[in-house]
């Protein structure tokens, strides 16, 4: 096996094809028809016994069509000739994989074409960056795979370096239609002498390992392999696992946290939390497993889950005579990218006979402000127009222009909670604050604040104007059970004290 690795090459090597012809025309000068028989049938038999036809890793190396680089296939291939050749020598060398940091996002952004002409330019500038004889192929819609070419000299050092000017290359704006786009990646390497196992494939997997964890505290990360890595990989690869099957077994819920209305006083709506109740670690919060959902994709399944729950909530509160206008959902990106989206709401609320306007669609201010592609711009639209509540969540950190409020229908802005701490201690906040409800009220919005906790900054949102708050200072979010619960107590204190007026009123 390992002759035969060695062989090949060579007899595939450029000098040995251009002197095929001459071999051959040599035979039949020297020994007739009978060798040249011999010789033309021969070869193909050679070339077939050492394997080359079969894996058509040489005779035919598939190209990306994009950057022309080499695909995984041939770079599988050069990697076995690397281990091996590092193997019996002092030689080092290390592989590194590399990926552009949100590329998908600017595929959404910019359109395909732009993305590959992208990808084109980072694949020359890698090819510039590195020594004619390393190995780059590109293994993903944006991402790269190296090999350098065994050397005396390596180390950590000098490939963190490498890692180093590999990002400073790709991060030179790059032009496109007039315009310049900023990029960032990603690099994840694992030297030679420190990969585990003893195969090729364990040397790239354990690279490939490294890329993660540099993506996980990136963008722009740059991280080694070491045994470390594989321990926190397995974890996050566990916490995936688990958490899809938590979702998958009814263990992922909303709680419910309560909005009122600063006029009234009475609840205006509550908006549904996801909360995973683990049966060893207890209440784990959506910040810890939302990242893990949306590695493995399953957004969309949470969103399905959170709204089915939403809308039996509702259909309770209204069979036990309480009054809920409306129960919030948080509608994540990659649920908002599906085209089926609005039918499906459609049909849950047909099917659950509830008013679309008694659904508040919770999306993100970032998520509008980053010029969305068309499915989610026309989901948005869909939305509002089938009747539903868009609300602007965390309104204040993103910078969606009016021409989106006015275009995504938006119903209300839910301010976010760093514009309202300490709101009442602090003439800045206040500012910011009046300036926002000045402008909600010129473009009829509604405004919610967020994250009220105490009675002070509750007091100064309603006498500035702002219709709705919600946070710890009102109620906390709760399991469905416990809201009937708060609710009649909620009831109880509005009729002990007086509500807190508006001054604009
Ligand atoms: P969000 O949509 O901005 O939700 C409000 C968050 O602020 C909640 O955190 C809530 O518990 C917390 N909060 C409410 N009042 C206060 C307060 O007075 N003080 C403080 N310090 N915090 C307050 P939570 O439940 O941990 O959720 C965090 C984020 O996770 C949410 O932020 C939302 O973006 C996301 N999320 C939660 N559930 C879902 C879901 O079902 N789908 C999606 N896509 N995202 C969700
Ligand atoms: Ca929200
Ligand atoms: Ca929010």
């Amino acid at each position: 096996m390992r002759i035969r690795r060695k062989i090949t090459p060579i007899l595939l090597g450029p000098p040995m094809l251009a002197f095929l012809p001459a071999v051959t025309l040599a035979t039949f000068w020297l020994g007739g028809e009978v060798a040249l028989l011999t010789v033309a049938l021969g070869m193909p038999v050679l070339f077939a016994a050492l394997g080359v036809f079969g894996g058509a890793k040489i005779s035919y190396v598939p190209r990306d069509s994009v950057t022309g680089m080499l695909l995984r296939e041939g770079f599988e291939f050069v990697l076995e000739q690397v281990h091996i050749e590092t193997d019996d020598t002092n030689l080092r060398s290390a592989v590194m994989v590399l990926e552009i940091d949100d590329y998908k996002d600017l595929v959404s952004r910019h359109g395909q074409a732009a993305g590959d002409s992208v990808v084109q330019r980072c694949g020359e500038r890698i090819i510039e960056t590195l020594r004619d004889k390393d190995t780059v192929a590109r293994i993903g819609d944006s991402k790269f795979a190296i090999c350098l070419t065994p050397v005396q000299q390596l180390d950590l050092e000098l490939t963190v370096q490498l890692a180093g000017r590999l990002q400073a290359a790709l991060e030179h704006p790059i032009p496109l239609d007039g315009a310049s786009i900023y990029l960032s990646c990603s690099i994840g390497f694992c030297m030679r002498s420190r990969a585990p196992g003893r195969s090729p494939a364990e040397w790239f997997t354990a690279a490939t390992a490294a890329l993660g964890e540099a993506q996980h505290n990136g963008p722009s990360g740059i991280r080694a392999y070491s045994a470390d890595i594989h321990r926190r990989t397995k974890a996050r690869s566990d916490l995936r696992e688990d958490a899809a099957a938590a979702l998958e077994g009814g263990q992922i819920q909303p709680w419910f946290q309560p909005q009122i209305s600063t006029d009234t006083g009475k609840v205006s709506g509550f908006e549904a939390l996801a909360r995973w109740s683990h049966p060893v670690h207890g209440m784990i919060p959506p910040a810890t497993f939302l990242p893990a959902l949306e590695e493995a994709g399953l957004m969309e399944q949470l969103s399905q889950v959170m709204l089915y729950h939403a809308l039996t909530a509702l259909k309770a509160w209204d069979a036990a005579g309480i009054e809920v206008p409306t129960v919030g959902v948080n509608f994540a990106m990659d649920e908002l990218k599906n085209p089926g989206l609005v039918d499906r709401v459609k049909w849950e609320m047909e099917r659950f006979e509830l008013a679309p306007a008694r659904l508040a669609v919770e999306i993100l201010e970032t998520v509008v402000s980053d010029s969305p592609d068309d499915i989610i711009t026309r989901n948005i639209i869909g939305l509002g127009a089938l009747g539903c509540q868009i609300d602007l969540d965390d309104f204040g950190t993103g910078h969606a222009s009016i021409a989106s409020v006015r275009r995504f229908n938006i119903s209300r802005i839910k301010i976010d909670r760093s514009f309202v701490m300490k709101a009442d201690r602090d003439p800045e906040q206040q500012k910011l604050i009046g300036a926002i409800l000045t402008m909600a009220e010129r473009l009829e919005l509604e405004t919610l604040a967020e994250g009220v906790e105490t009675v002070g900054e509750h007091a100064l949102l309603a006498q500035l104007g702002c219709d709705h708050v919600q946070g710890f200072g009102i109620g906390r979010p709760m399991p469905f059970d416990q809201t009937l619960d708060w609710i009649t107590a909620h009831q109880a204190k509005l009729q002990d004290a007086p509500v807190i007026g508006k001054l604009r009123s």
